[in-house]
C-alpha cells in the first residue's frame, strides 16, 4: 500500500511510515495513492465477519504485511460484532458500540495497537487529543501494552462523567490530562508537540486520533458488513447510510468502502456545529470555535478529516455536493430524535440520535436506511436521564469502573507545559 499527500501527489510513503509519522508533514494527510475495486464483492459479503476482515484487509494493505499477520491483528483487533438492527420496516441501527469501551473508536484504536505493536521500532509514546470516545477507546487499546505509553488528552468537563472514568480510572501506562479549554484546544496543543520535530522523535510520539491512516483502514471493515448484513436479510438495494459526523473521520472511511465498489451513498450528520454544512451550502470554509451540544463527541469547530473527503473527491465541492446528502440538528431537535426512537422501542444515544434525525429527514419512501449507532445509550445515561427521566442500565464494562479512584492532572491550555511533560 502507498500513501500520498492531500497537499502534494508526489509524497509516497509505505502504510508503516504513514501510520509511525501520522502526517506528511506538508499541512496535508495522508491518503491512499491507488485503492484496490474488488470484482468479487459479492462473494466477500457472503462471507462471515470474521472471515472477511483479514481478506480485506489484506486487499487493502497489499504488501504492507505477511498474509498471517494481517490475519493475526484482524483476530486481535475485531473481537466484537457490528449488529445491524431493524427499528422499523427498511430502517436499521448498524451498532457499533459492542467493543471494550462502548464506542465505534474501539475499531479504529485496537487496529492501531494492533499494528504499531508490529511496526513499531522502539518505545513509543502515544498522544491523543479526545472529545470523549477516542481517549476512552486509545486508553483501553495501550493499556499495559509493554514498550507503549499513552497520554490522552480531554477537555475538562465536557466528556460525560463515564468518559472521563474510561480514560483517567486505568493508569499504569496511561496518563489522563484535564484540559483547561475545549476539544479544539486539545487538538492544537496535540498539533504543536507533533510540529516539534525534536521532541516527536525524542519520545517516539504517534497519533491516535482519526488522522492516524490505521483507523481509517479499521473503519471501512463495518461499512462492509452494513452491506452484508442487508443481503442477508434479502435486500440488495443501495442503502443509504446517515453517519453522525464531528471530526468527519468515520464519513472518510465510508467513502473509502464506497471506493471498494460498496453501493452505498450517505447523509453527513453534524450537531450545532455547522461548519461542514455551512461549507457545502455557501462554498466557504470557515472555521469557528466549538459548541457544546448533547452529542459531545461531535463538538468540532474544524473537523480535520474535512480535507481527506475533498481530497476525494478531486477538490471538487458540486463533484462532493452531488456525492453526499447532509443536515444538520440542535439539541432541541435531537431530542425530539431520541423521543420518537424509544417510542420505536429503540433506545438510543445522542449521536445516533443526530444521525437517525437527519436520515428521517432525507431518506425516500422505499429505500433503506441505515444510521450509524457509534456509542452505547449508557455512555450518556447521566444526559439521558436529567433531560428525558429515563434509567439506563450500566453495562457490566462500566458499571465495573464506578468507584475506581480517577488518575486525572489539570492542564492549562499550554503547549510549552504539555512539551515538558513529555520530554
Ligand atoms: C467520535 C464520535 C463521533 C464522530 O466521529 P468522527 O469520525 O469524528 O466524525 C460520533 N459519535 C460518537 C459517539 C463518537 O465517539
Amino acid at each position: 500500500m502507498r500513501l500520498t499527500s492531500t497537499r502534494n501527489p508526489a509524497v509516497s510513503a509505505t502504510f508503516a511510515q504513514a501510520v509511525l509519522a501520522n502526517t506528511p508533514g506538508d499541512g496535508g494527510l495522508y491518503m491512499p495513492a491507488a485503492w484496490p475495486a474488488l470484482p468479487d464483492l459479492e462473494d466477500l459479503l457472503a462471507l462471515p465477519w470474521d472471515a472477511r476482515n483479514p481478506v480485506l484487509l489484506g486487499r487493502i494493505l497489499g504488501d504492507a504485511f505477511l498474509p498471517g499477520e494481517v490475519e493475526a491483528m484482524a483476530r486481535e483487533a475485531f473481537t466484537f460484532p457490528a449488529p445491524l438492527v431493524q427499528v422499523e420496516d427498511g430502517l436499521f441501527a448498524l451498532e457499533l458500540f459492542h467493543g471494550p469501551t462502548l464506542a465505534f473508536k474501539d475499531f479504529g484504536a485496537r487496529f492501531l495497537a494492533a499494528v504499531l505493536a508490529r511496526i513499531s521500532p522502539g518505545p513509543r509514546t502515544i498522544l491523543t487529543a479526545t472529545s470523549g470516545d477516542t481517549g476512552a477507546a486509545v486508553a483501553s487499546a495501550f493499556w499495559r501494552r509493554p514498550g507503549f505509553r499513552a497520554v490522552v488528552l480531554y477537555p475538562q468537563g465536557r466528556v460525560s462523567p463515564l468518559q472521563e472514568r474510561q480514560i483517567a480510572c486505568l493508569g499504569d501506562n496511561v496518563e489522563a490530562l484535564a484540559v483547561q479549554g475545549s476539544f479544539d484546544d486539545c487538538q492544537t496543543l496535540v498539533k504543536a508537540c507533533f510540529q516539534d520535530a525534536g521532541l516527536s522523535a525524542q519520545a517516539g510520539l504517534t497519533s491516535a486520533n482519526s488522522i492516524n491512516i490505521a483507523r481509517l483502514v479499521a473503519q471501512v471493515l463495518y461499512y462492509v458488513e452494513a452491506v452484508a448484513q442487508l443481503r442477508d436479510r434479502g435486500i440488495r438495494q443501495r442503502p443509504l447510510v446517515s453517519v453522525p459526523s464531528g471530526n468527519f473521520g468515520n464519513l472518510c472511511a465510508g467513502f473509502l468502502a464506497a471506493g471498494l465498489g460498496l453501493p452505498v451513498s450517505f447523509v453527513a450528520a453534524t450537531n450545532a456545529n455547522r461548519t461542514v454544512p455551512d461549507h457545502l451550502e455557501t462554498g466557504a470554509y470557515a472555521p469557528r470555535p466549538s459548541l457544546a451540544t448533547l452529542s459531545n463527541a461531535m463538538d468540532v469547530g474544524d473537523p480535520s478529516n474535512w480535507e481527506r473527503i475533498l481530497h476525494l473527491h478531486g477538490g471538487d465541492l458540486d463533484a462532493l455536493r452531488r456525492n453526499l446528502r447532509w443536515g444538520s440538528q440542535d439539541d432541541a431537535a435531537t431530542l425530539a430524535s431520541l423521543a420518537e426512537l424509544r417510542a420505536r422501542g429503540y433506545t438510543a444515544d445522542p449521536h445516533a440520535a443526530v444521525a437517525y434525525g437527519q436520515l428521517r429527514r432525507v431518506l425516500e419512501p422505499g429505500r433503506p436506511g441505515i444510521f450509524l449507532g457509534t456509542a452505547h445509550p449508557a455512555k450518556f445515561q447521566a444526559i439521558l436521564e436529567a433531560r428525558l427521566g429515563w434509567e439506563i442500565p450500566l453495562p457490566p464494562a462500566l458499571a465495573e469502573l464506578e468507584g475506581r479512584p480517577l488518575h486525572t492532572r489539570p492542564l492549562p491550555a499550554d503547549a510549552n507545559l504539555l512539551k515538558r511533560e513529555l520530554a
